[in-house]
């Protein structure tokens, strides 16, 4: 019940998400003449708008079909059992009752898919599907590609408010509540990219960063520590070039055992022997 509650939500969300479109770009198309204008001359920009529009709801399908990698469809896999026993002798493994598979490190059950996902990340309910470590990369790339889409679409609805020939206040007030509500969605969409170009350059997901003092394996380490980080550069590279399939991280030594000081040592050190050409960026 739970599951078929959550796909409607999921679903609900999908809906929304067309709607906002239809309406932010769809109105700002039929009321603004200056832009249809511009559409049927093919005026460059008006034609880089559209590939933008389209491209970004191409993303969005990419994005929703996706896998966040859930562990359960990598069983029996020999490469996946291979990685497992690699770094099972350094690090203790935790079992999910419910799937009932061995949960790699930074593995997380989401009660939304009811599937444990490999480097959780969030569950979205706008794409109606988790990120996780196989598609956080194309989640990075659909909310920028979105944030420039809202941002340029209140540009255009700022525009066209102010040039707007016509005085009947109908059509005025729909462009003016649009715009209040594109420019909302920008300033969201910003903030989210900045959030997440920051857990890219950090090696961070949304809920090791948003959950730290409920998670074993980090709350005992101070707040700047980050674990997994291989500094700036070696973050990035890892998130826009790694290829391999199976990525399994080693928590940090004595994270819970050692007490604060101990793990706090550990974790700096980790963190120095890890970073390379970055230092400055942990
Ligand atoms: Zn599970
Ligand atoms: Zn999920």
């Amino acid at each position: 019940m739970l599951v078929a509650a959550a796909a409607q939500v999921g679903f609900g969300g999908k809906i929304c998400w067309f709607l906002a479109h239809a309406v932010g770009v769809g109105l700002l198309i039929l009321l603004y003449e200056e832009l249809q204008h511009q559409i049927f001359s093919y005026t460059w920009y008006a034609l880089l708008y559209l590939v933008l529009i389209v491209v970004t709801v191409i993303q969005y399908y990419r994005v929703a079909g996706s896998s966040p990698g859930y562990v359960e469809d990598l069983e029996n896999d020999p490469e996946f059992e291979a990685g497992i026993k690699a770094v099972a002798g350094s690090t203790p493994f935790s079992h999910c009752s419910t799937c009932r598979v061995v949960q790699p490190p930074r593995t997380k059950h989401c009660h939304d898919c009811n599937k444990c996902v490999l480097r959780f990340d969030h569950h979205c309910v706008w794409l109606d599907t988790c990120i996780g470590q196989y598609n956080h990369r194309r989640f990075w790339w659909y909310v920028f590609l979105e944030t420039f889409l809202c941002i340029w679409s209140t540009v255009l609805y700022f525009l066209a408010f102010h040039l707007q020939k016509s005085s009947a206040w109908p059509q005025n007030l729909l462009l003016l509540v649009t715009f209040v509500g594109l420019l909302c969605c920008s300033i969201f969409l910003t903030t989210l990219l900045v959030f997440h170009s920051y857990l890219v350059l950090t090696n961070q997901t949304t809920y090791e960063k948003t959950r730290r003092t409920r998670i074993p394996y980090l709350r005992n380490l101070p707040k700047d520590a980050h674990p997994f980080s291989k500094g700036g550069c070696g973050n990035v590279t890892e998130f826009c070039c790694a290829s391999q399939p199976y990525r399994f991280y080693n928590l940090p030594p004595d994270h819970e055992a050692a007490g604060p000081c101990l793990a706090a040592r550990n974790a700096t050190e980790s963190i120095t022997k890890s970073t390379k050409c970055c230092s400055w960026w942990r």
